[in-house]
């Protein structure tokens, strides 16, 4: 029997190259291996979403973005999470059990605490332990992540372990499982790529789009006329390059040391790569855009199959628990 990955996603609507990069190609990847459960949690973006107006358009976007990049609905489960109602039943269960103090220290809560001060919600506090009912509702062993969500995973554990102690062996402490390539950074050169920041490129863009976004990127800051040589090793569309240029790698970076290459071909080299790593999904895409209702249908079954799951778990929860 195949073991089980599960994974949640905000829906933050059209992914970018670091979704691309950091998980999409890692869920498409796993599916002939694991069992795998990918979720779109839209509960969790209400904590910080002011205006949930285009909440449904994210949640099509995305999942039409997943499916053009090779998400096969036939091998794993896509759903969205709000359509599972036994997941908000599970979360306030596994709050009984939590202590607040395992809460108040999760380093992602102080920082949005910070960048929301207005709007710490009570939500924001009991966001990990929403984010482990998702993963022990369909007692998911493995979640692909990037390195800044080992604290969550850490935390999941804790409280699966706390579980099991307190009512019997009922859900595997999940495991991280770090993406090969966990931190894609923002045309900024900064942070990480983030639509928030606005330092992405959406790789649903034209071809022309993609171009204009490259060419906004910021390079070696060191390097401001032509015949400077250049310092790769710092620069992010090197680093870019790494992904979608492999081969043309070594080439460019001695030619950046030399000051061969100016920035702006090296640019435009790498937009290019960019476009025809990405043709054969934009045009997947394109095709499944004009079937809207094949993407409610893949939504309507990954909800029925996963529903199955979170029944069976959440009946064994409350029957340890001596609610049944
Ligand atoms: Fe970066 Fe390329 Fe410019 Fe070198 S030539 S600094 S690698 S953009």
């Amino acid at each position: 029997m195949k073991r089980r990955v599960f994974s949640g996603a905000r829906p933050t609507g059209r992914q970018h190259l670091g979704n691309f990069l950091g998980a999409i190609q890692n869920y498409v990847n796993l599916q002939d291996e694991y069992d795998c459960v990918y979720c779109i949690v839209d509960v969790h973006a209400l904590t910080s979403l002011e205006d949930t107006g285009g909440l449904q358009k994210n949640i099509n976007e995305m999942v039409l973005d997943w499916l053009a990049a090779g998400l096969d609905p036939r091998k794993s489960i896509l759903f969205v999470q709000s359509h599972i109602p036994e997941v908000m039943e599970l979360h306030t269960l596994l709050s009984m059990i939590t202590p607040l103090g395992w809460l108040l220290r999760v380093p992602t809560f102080k920082e949005k605490a910070r960048l929301q001060p207005e709007n710490i919600n009570y939500g924001l506090v009991g966001y990990p332990v929403l984010m482990t009912a998702d993963i022990v509702l369909y007692k998911g062993e493995f979640i692909p992540v990037g390195e800044d969500q080992l604290p969550h995973i850490e935390l999941a554990r804790e409280i699966a372990r706390r579980f099991n102690n307190l009512f019997g062996y009922t859900f595997p402490e999940p495991e991280a499982k770090l993406t090969l390539f966990p931190l894609i950074l923002g045309l900024d050169g900064k942070e990480k790529m983030s639509k928030q920041v606005g330092n992405d490129i959406d790789i649903s863009l034209s071809d022309k789009e993609t171009t204009e976004r490259v060419m906004t990127a910021v390079t070696d800051p060191a390097r401001r006329y032509r015949n400077d040589p250049g310092h790769p090793e710092i620069c992010n569309i090197y680093r870019l390059q790494q992904y979608f240029n492999p081969f043309g790698l070594d080439n460019i970076g001695e030619q950046c040391r030399t000051a061969k290459i100016g920035c702006v071909d090296c640019k435009m080299l790498l937009a290019q790569e960019i476009n025809s790593t990405l043709k054969p999904f934009r045009e997947r895409r394109a095709a499944l855009a004009e079937k809207p209702g094949y993407l409610v249908d893949v939504l309507a079954d990954g909800a029925q199959r996963a529903r199955a799951i979170a029944k069976e778990t959440l009946k064994e929860v409350k029957q340890k628990m001596g609610l049944l």
